[in-house]
């Protein structure tokens, strides 16, 4: 008999879009979140500012990792408006007397690089190779196939499997860059999920991940009016294609044997029998349900980015702006370490428990000046600052020192710091105290060795069966923790959603 009813636990990015092609294969699918709206950690929140209210993205701000086919076969593509920034990215180590542009155009890096940095490597080859590993990835998106070591190494070799998938960060930049300053550059993905050292096995595997999405072809943009329009918009989608979407409704029990999910919401405690159920949470919640103890010991969740949002009352005057015309919307980013061995050491420092913050480098995404590359006018200009390294010991709130000093090298870089009217930053804890993130990760658990490509799930028979949770027939998970990783992206959730399809026509 098919199996129609489809409970998805999790209004994130991921479960909106497993929920969305779920529902338009045929079935019945009810969504639930235990928060008033949906989107998980892609939603806005208001700021008081001169007695006005104003939004900005509380968790993520820019979209790139998404896959082209999922923004437009959700129906997003179609009514949503985006903007990439093609101004070259603007990076400022603290010996640098000017900017490093980072162009598009190959040739023109290659020179850009070797002025600047002095790099004396292939930048070239490292494209080219890294294209051939995304394209792979691509593909096996696209089909729904779960990653395996056999058949990367059928498709790019055995060299290219070990420097790209298997291999350490530090090899794989060792391969094809001289320059310290490059390296870095390259290597801020890596660390971006947590604390995950240069030389650990799989590391190399974050760098071709991260910059695998084709929604803008690999590059990172922003959405009109801001990225949480994505998320509530798809809302909007799918309880248009008939998905129910009940929010304020926290899943707190699962029978497995007899299919029905116990969850509290403001009418008191529902149960709700399913025939499949998607937990499209994090891991940890989802192994909590299911009583697996053992599993959530062995994982690593621990995160260390933070993130600083900030207001201006005018526009943002960027020393280092250019004559281009989305010069305020460039993507900069300014390290406080020059040398690689510094970086690894600050990435690392949060693993000792004393230690609240190590200034690493921080992303700066220009989101008001994107706004107004769309004509969206907002009163007041904002940026948010992605910023490392932070344990998980305090919220922002503690760190008031942390916070200025924080400005006060974001100053150094702007001409009217007197504008900035207001501030919040969010740790690691804030974000497992705010999104249920378990160790404060955004992308759920480490992108490390054990925990990435093809051992990025919670199965017990991942060749056959990925995104199944443990040896469940009818439980899946398909949150940030499974492959490929967090971001908004939908990828886990679309990929899920096509083994779920497999399962109930079975
Ligand atoms: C500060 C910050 C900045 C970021 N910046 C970016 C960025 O710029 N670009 C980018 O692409 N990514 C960014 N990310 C990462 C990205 O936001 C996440 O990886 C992504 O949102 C995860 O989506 P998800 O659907 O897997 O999970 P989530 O968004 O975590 O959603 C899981 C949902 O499950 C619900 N849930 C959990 N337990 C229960 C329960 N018991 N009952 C009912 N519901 C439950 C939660 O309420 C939540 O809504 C950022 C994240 C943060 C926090």
């Amino acid at each position: 008999m098919k199996k129609s009813n489809i409970l998805v636990v999790g209004a994130g990015i991921n479960g909106l879009v497993a929920a969305n092609y779920l529902q338009k294969s045929g079935v019945n699918v009810t969504l639930i979140d235990q928060s008033e709206r949906v989107g998980g950690a892609c939603i806005s929140e208001v700021a008081q500012i001169n007695g006005e209210h104003f939004h900005y993205a509380l968790g993520a701000s820019v979209l790139g990792l998404m896959q082209d086919f999922i923004f437009e076969e959700t129906g997003l593509s179609s009514i949503l408006d985006t903007f990439v920034p093609s101004h070259p990215k603007l990076v400022h180590f603290p010996d640098d007397a000017h900017a490093t542009m980072i162009y598009r155009d190959a040739a023109e890096l290659d020179l850009e690089l070797a002025k600047k940095w002095g790099e004396r490597g292939d930048i070239r080859a490292f494209r080219e190779d890294e294209n051939k590993v995304i394209q792979y990835l691509q593909k096996g998106y696209r089909d729904a196939r779960p990653p395996s070591l056999s058949s990367a190494k059928a498709v790019l070799g055995d060299e290219l499997t070990k420097l790209w998938i298997t291999g350490s960060a530090r090899e794989l930049l060792n391969h094809y860059l001289t320059s310290e300053k490059s390296k870095m550059y390259m290597a801020m993905t890596i660390s971006e999920s947590g604390p995950v050292s240069l030389d650990e096995p799989y590391s190399a595997f974050t760098l071709p991940v991260m910059n695998s999405g084709s929604v803008f072809d690999g590059y990172y943009g922003f959405v009109k009016g801001g990225i949480w329009k994505l998320t509530e918009k798809l809302g909007e989608i799918n309880r248009k294609q008939g998905v129910v979407i009940q929010t304020s409704s926290k899943l707190m029990e699962v029978d497995l044997e007899k299919n029905h999910a116990i969850f509290i919401s403001p009418e008191g405690e529902k149960k709700h029998k399913y025939d499949v159920i998607i937990f499209a949470t994090d891991p940890k919640t989802a192994l909590g349900m299911i009583s697996n103890q053992n599993l959530h010991t062995e994982k690593k969740y621990i995160g260390s980015s933070g993130k600083l949002n900030v207001v201006f009352k005018n526009p943002i005057q960027w020393k280092d702006a250019t004559n281009l015309p989305d010069t305020d919307a460039a993507f900069r980013f300014l390290f406080s370490v020059n040398s690689i061995e510094d970086f690894e050491k600050s990435t690392l420092s949060v693993l000792d428990q004393n230690k609240n913050y190590d200034p690493g480098y921080m992303q700066i995404y220009c989101e008001g000046g994107a706004m107004r590359m769309m004509n969206c006018n907002e009163p007041y200009d904002r940026i948010a600052v992605f910023m490392k390294n932070f344990s998980l010991n305090n919220s922002g709130t503690d760190l008031q020192s942390v916070r200025e000093d924080a400005l006060k090298k974001l100053f150094e870089y702007i001409n009217n710091p007197e504008d900035c009217i207001w501030t919040r930053l969010l740790t690691p804890r804030d974000l497992k105290d705010i999104f249920h993130f378990p160790g404060g990760n955004i992308d759920h658990t480490v992108l490390t060795g054990g925990q990435t490509f093809s051992d990025r799930n919670f199965s017990s028979d991942p060749e056959n069966h990925f995104y199944r949770l443990l040896d469940n027939e009818n439980a899946f998970i398909c949150g940030a923790g499974t492959y490929p990783c967090g971001s908004i992206a939908g990828t886990p959730g679309y990929m899920c959603s096509q083994e779920v399809i497999k399962y109930i026509n079975l």
